[in-house]
């Protein structure tokens, strides 16, 4: 392999391998160096896709519990064999993951196994796992290094008691009680995997909601959701300190305002308080790579760093810390290589909770308009008045759309309800194109579908839903 490079990309997540096989597709000679032995970050390895193979067994498994019997269907006794579930989770990650190597194969992208570098602009050294070091000359360097979860001081993670993320989905049995500290989106997924398949689960989270920065109205009707199906959430609870021994775990809590702290007691607890961007070892301060006090690459439109030649992307940069932003921001960054021209609004890009029912939002919030001092209009549509969510049974939930009461352009879709995170989707395109409520109203949607909780959403918005 000859070491000399138009693009070498450091990590081999959802940004970076994005990055690399669109380098390749526009004729560019491309590297990506990745730690890990295997491709596909933290999105394929321990992220997005296993949590969300233990997402769908847990639900199967809910389901035959709970919602089978009205249906007419008897199940004598359903029973959770964990260590098969684990088994059929890590089958999906080694498929997926192999599947990236096979597309690296197939653009000639080539993979470098081992720890990345940038001692200078145009050089990429990299630790191989397999020993030794190899120097990689390139013309443009692109860091896609991700993120890790974040630590909370006094809680400290050993990955058995107290679990990261990664730890809570490669758990080896159901404990009988879980708490969860933070009740964003891995928290509120992890736990309801656990809570499904029998755990006590408890949440913890420092704020008075859940899911911040999504439509706090939404967010209250999840969390009546999630409470009917068991968990217990604490808000405005502050964790202080934990201890783990063999038998479990005990966590100090007290209230954010004031007020007498107490303990709780779990066998397993989750931490997931969030993200924070890694950019360990490569180099960035004697590089001049800046930093935000938050340790994010700063970047412009463009992704360069300011450091000719060197670019990042993902999660290790400013923006939702989402899979599919890394992705969309590897494939730009890429082409802006390449000469072609691109960029990507953050305000559209969408997020999913895959709780069940899901949350799912793009755009601004209520409160940011509010905050904004935006003359907005609301259109809501619930999922009970949905002739397919009737046949299916699945009523909780409501479609919400706001749009700008002078234009009548899309600002934002917030759904709580079955499959809202596909049923976004097409309130993201309206707003990519600059669609109104109108135009969403006026699209056919075949019946019967949820879709058409989001057209009658979008009918709400000018008083003139149908069906309620
Ligand atoms: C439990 C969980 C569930 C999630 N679910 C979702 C979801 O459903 N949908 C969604 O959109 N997002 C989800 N995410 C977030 C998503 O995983 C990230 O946003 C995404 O992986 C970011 O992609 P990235 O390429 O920027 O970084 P990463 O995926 O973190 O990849 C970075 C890679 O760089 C490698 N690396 C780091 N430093 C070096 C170095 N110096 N040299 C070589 N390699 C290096 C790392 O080993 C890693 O493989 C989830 C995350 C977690 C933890």
């Amino acid at each position: 392999m000859s070491d000399q490079y138009d693009v070498v990309v450091i990590g081999g997540g959802p940004g970076g391998y994005v990055a690399a096989i669109r380098a390749a597709q526009l004729g560019l000679k491309t590297a990506c160096v990745e730690a890990r032995e295997t491709l596909g970050g933290t999105c394929l390895n321990v992220g997005c896709i296993p949590s969300k193979a233990l997402l769908h067994t847990s639900e199967r498994y809910a389901e035959l519990q709970h919602d089978m019997a009205e249906q007419g269907i008897k199940v004598s006794k359903a029973e959770i064999d964990v260590a098969t579930m684990m088994a059929r989770k890590d089958k999906v990650v080694q498929e997926l993951t192999g599947g990236i190597a096979f597309l690296f194969k197939k653009n000639k992208v080539d993979h470098v196994k081992g720890f990345g570098s940038i001692p200078k602009p145009g050089e990429v050294a990299v630790k191989l796992n397999a020993g030794g070091e190899q120097t990689l000359q390139a013309k443009n360097i692109i860091i896609a290094t991700g993120s890790e979860s974040t630590p909370l001081p006094g809680v400290e993670v050993d990955e058995k008691r107290i679990v990261s993320s990664t730890g809570a989905i490669a758990l080896d049995r159901v404990p009988k009680r879980m708490i969860v500290i933070g009740a964003g989106v891995i928290g509120l997924e992890l736990g309801s995997v656990w809570s499904r398949l029998g755990a006590e689960v408890e949440v913890v989270e420092f704020l008075d909601r859940i899911l911040p920065g999504m439509d706090a109205e939404i967010c209250k009707q999840t969390q009546r959701i999630l409470a009917k199906q068991g968990l217990k959430f604490h808000l405005g609870a502050k964790v202080t300190g934990a201890k783990a021994n063999k038998s479990g775990v005990t966590l100090d809590v007290e209230p954010v305002k004031g007020g007498d702290a107490e303990q709780l007691k779990a066998d397993i607890v989750l931490l997931a308080i969030g993200r924070r961007p890694y950019t360990e070892g490569l180099g960035l301060d004697a590089l001049g790579v800046r930093k935000d006090n938050r340790g994010f690459i700063r970047v412009n439109e463009h992704f360069e760093t300011g450091v000719p030649g060197v670019y990042a992307i993902g999660d290790c940069v400013p923006g939702p810390m989402l899979a599919h932003k890394a992705e969309d921001e590897g494939a730009i960054c890429a082409e802006i290589i390449a000469g072609q021209s691109g960029h990507i609004d953050h305000n559209l890009v969408p997020g999913v909770v895959y709780t069940w029912p899901e949350v799912a939002g793009v755009g601004k919030t209520e409160e940011q308009l509010k905050e904004d001092g935006v003359d907005y209009k609301v259109g809501k549509f619930p999922f009970s008045a949905n002739s397919r969510a009737r046949c299916t049974g699945e009523t909780d939930g409501v479609v919400k759309i706001l749009a700008d009461a002078r234009t009548d352009k899309v600002l934002g879709c917030h759904i709580v309800g079955p499959l809202a995170g596909d049923l976004l989707a097409e309130a993201v395109l309206a707003m990519e194109f600059g669609g109104t409520a109108e135009d969403i109203a006026r699209t056919s949607h075949s019946h019967p579908g949820m879709g058409e909780a989001v057209k009658e959403a979008a009918l709400a918005v000018h008083g003139r839903p149908i069906h309620i």
